[in-house]
């Protein structure tokens, strides 16, 4: 049997961008045991998950549901939309619009990553004029898809949807609009219909504070529409076949049943607290976190704060520093795990998630094992981040809780 005794007492802080550690309530709903899946019972837990989900990606539109993690709900997006060989524009905005565009490359389309140089565009959110501009210019509207990250985990950095989409409509294009949402939904503001998103794509094990394994395509009548003509092969992931199956709460193979007593859990979690009340929370945690980095004198690796997530938050390190020791230091001491930078930023900054099921005092510590860190790394801090963090706390207006509304 494996071993779990590298954290002997107390909790692991488990304070990636996701996964985010699971509430016990939903790991109790999960451990009820297996039922068959095209029994009465499962089909109206089938029903409650496809009708709930879709109030939290606000969408009157089929949610579809797959066993599987984002990167599958990725493909779904491309493989139900697309034809082989179609140009599609994708934004950089960090590491994984980056590994979207190579997924799409991987299928035999044809994608066109604009951005900002280097890694200035890894500090900033998509800019709409850009693919306006390119939308304009595209007059045999060769472009079938604008594909953009709702919150890039690996920088902290949101980008703003309705612009992007007011930007292809100012064009005047007909590409659809496809969404990655995977660490926003739950947590961020995302509003599917209202933003005229054609496909949303997102993941369990962020703001739903799921385990991995669940993955979303929330889909628009245009894109359906689009799916009757597109030729890129799929099979598993194709939506006609689910969205029929999912009209009586079942679905064409065996769904990951344990997953959705969980999903189900999470949901009644979130709606009970209200949605706008947990998007405050968040916004509270992000506020207070962002507070002690410049307290300690530390750059926050969005550059922008229009659009600082209220997911994580990056935190750059000064030259010479090593972000990964730090963390390492971190992990070893406090047994806590930050999130690595990824991909060209390697190294130089750490990811501080907090989101999902994440209240004062868990954030008051992780600010804490944070700051220890880092006095412990050599890092010249300019003061105490979790004083700072502290006093926004102690003075910002706390979202209902259900102890005082009892
Ligand atoms: N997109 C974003 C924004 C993500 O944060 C992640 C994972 O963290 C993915 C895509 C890939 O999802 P997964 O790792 O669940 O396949």
């Amino acid at each position: 049997m494996l071993k779990l005794d590298f954290h002997p007492s107390g909790r692991h802080f488990l304070q990636i961008p996701g996964p985010s550690p699971v509430p016990d309530r939903i790991l109790r709903a999960m451990s009820y045991p297996t039922i068959d899946h095209r029994g009465p019972e499962f089909g109206a837990l089938g029903r409650k998950v496809l009708a709930d989900i879709k109030k939290i990606f606000k969408t009157e539109q089929p949610v579809v549901i797959y066993p599987a993690s984002g990167t599958g709900a990725w493909e779904a997006a491309l493989s139900n939309t697309l034809s082989p060989g179609d140009t599609v524009l994708m934004f950089e905005t960090g590491h994984f619009a980056t590994l979207w565009k190579k997924m799409a490359e991987n299928l035999g389309l044809k994608p066109e990553f604009i951005g900002l140089p280097g890694t200035d565009g890894w500090r900033q959110g998509v800019k709409p004029e850009m693919i306006e501009a390119r939308l304009r210019a595209d007059t045999s509207h060769g472009i079938k898809a604008v594909c953009v990250v709702h919150n890039e985990t690996s920088t902290g950095v949101t980008s703003d949807i309705a612009a992007v989409r007011r930007a292809i409509d100012a064009a005047g294009h007909p590409a659809l609009l496809l969404v990655d949402t995977i660490s926003g939904l739950g947590s961020a503001d995302y509003r599917h219909d209202e933003w005229g998103v054609d496909v949303t794509v997102s993941g369990s094990q962020k703001g739903l504070m799921l385990p991995p394994g669940i993955s979303f395509n929330a889909v628009s009548p245009k894109a359906l529409e689009a799916g009757r003509h597109a030729k890129m092969p799929r099979a598993f992931w194709g939506w006609q076949e689910i969205i029929e199956a999912n009209k009586n709460g079942y679905w064409p193979y065996t769904p990951n049943t344990n997953l959705l007593y969980g999903l189900s859990e999470a949901l009644d979690m979130i709606l009970e607290e209200g949605l706008d009340n947990v998007f405050a929370r968040h916004q509270r945690l992000a506020e207070a976190t962002r507070r002690a980095v410049q307290a300690w004198g530390l750059e926050i690796q969005c550059q922008d704060p229009a659009v600082y997530s209220p997911v994580l938050t990056g935190v750059v390190m000064p030259q010479g520093v090593d972000a990964d020791e730090v963390r390492k230091r971190i992990y070893e001491r406090f047994d806590m795990s930050l999130g690595q930078a990824l991909g060209k930023i390697r190294g130089t900054m750490f990811r501080i998630g907090h989101l999902g099921d994440c209240n004062d005092l868990t954030l008051m510590a992780t600010l804490a094992g944070c700051e220890m860190g880092l006095q412990l790394s050599g890092v010249k801090l300019a003061g105490s981040g979790v004083v700072a963090a502290m006093a926004h706390l102690a003075e910002a207006k706390s979202t209902p809780s259900l102890k005082a509304a009892a």
